[in-house]
């Protein structure tokens, strides 16, 4: 068993138990509940009566102390259990409460430290399941304690993925295209909605007059222009429609603010001798090739919204 190469100082406690009696499968995290160095922590921990350590710390600065060897089980969790198998970490407070927030550069090596804890150890994958069954874990699990603070804590799920992306050869988990659920107003009702290409909304025949849509995990803006006149207000996902009820449009735009592409096609024309207009993916209203779907003019009976 070793230790983190990520180590800048090191003063060893005596507050352990040598060797740890189980194969390291957890981390646990916590916070200092003070903005100590590595130095002013590897005081603490070596303080007569203090009987309380920890594997890790990391200060502030991002540097990184080593106060009980990682084959050793330190006293950090109020879990025997738990200390036997984790390894524990403490990080530096640049904020007292109620946040306990952590510097970025403390954040950014905790992820280093959790990632070569895992590689040197053979924990293929950090769990995080909000309790102890998984395998990052924090001391509030086991004591009535704030540790490790509201801060870190709510980047607890961040952290697991970030080091399984790491674990996993630094591959960006492939990004799930946003659903976009819509419907249009026609014929003095709400159509159905529909999502992406499943079906398009509208009916042929009948012009829409007004427009809801939104996308999971995105957010939507878009506007519509009355029939040969003028662009209404932009409007964003389901706070309010676009287009004035009964006045057919005839021309939509939709941007995400994410800024992934959105698809629009526009249909015109009516059941029989209606078409597809090119679909388009711009938001201007004054570029009529991909600015916006339709054509000045053509009531729209039809719409195709989706995103790539
Ligand atoms: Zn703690």
């Amino acid at each position: 068993m070793s230790n983190s190469n990520l180590v800048n100082y090191t003063k060893l406690s005596l507050f352990k138990n040598s060797p740890r009696n189980h194969k390291i499968d957890k981390i646990t995290i916590h916070h200092m509940a003070g903005d100590f160095s590595v130095e002013t922590c590897g005081n603490i921990f070596t303080r007569i009566g203090k009987n309380g350590s920890a594997n890790y710390g990391i200060g502030s600065d991002g540097r990184v102390g080593l106060y009980v060897n990682e084959c050793d089980r330190a006293w950090t969790s109020g879990s025997r259990e738990n200390d036997h198998r984790a390894v524990t970490i403490e990080v530096a407070n640049d904020c007292k409460a109620p946040s306990w927030h952590v510097s970025d550069k403390a954040y950014a090596k905790l992820l280093d430290l959790c990632e070569d804890i895992c590689r040197r150890n053979g924990i293929e994958k950090l769990t995080f399941t909000g309790d102890a069954s998984g395998n990052l874990t924090m001391h509030k699990y086991f004591q009535k304690t704030a540790c490790p603070g509201p801060y870190l804590e709510s980047r607890f799920g961040e952290i697991a993925a970030e080091v399984n992306r790491r674990l996993s050869g630094g591959k960006a988990p492939a990004e799930k295209t946003p659903v976009v659920t819509y419907q249009v107003y026609a014929n003095g009702r709400w159509l159905p909605n529909v999502t992406d290409r499943s079906d398009y909304a509208g009916n042929f025949g009948q012009s829409a007059s007004a427009l809801f849509a939104s996308a999971a995990g995105d957010t939507l803006y878009y506007r519509v222009a009355l029939k040969g006149g003028r662009w209404l207000p932009e409007v964003k996902d389901r706070e309010d429609f676009a287009g004035n009820l009964g006045q057919p449009f005839d021309r939509v735009m939709v941007r995400a603010a994410s800024g992934r592409k959105v698809h629009v096609q526009a249909h015109v024309g009516g059941k029989v001798f209606g078409r597809w207009l090119p679909a388009v993916t711009g938001y201007n209203a004054s570029d009529a090739k991909n600015g916006y779907a339709g054509n000045k003019g053509q009531a729209i009976d039809g719409l195709y919204i989706w995103m790539e």
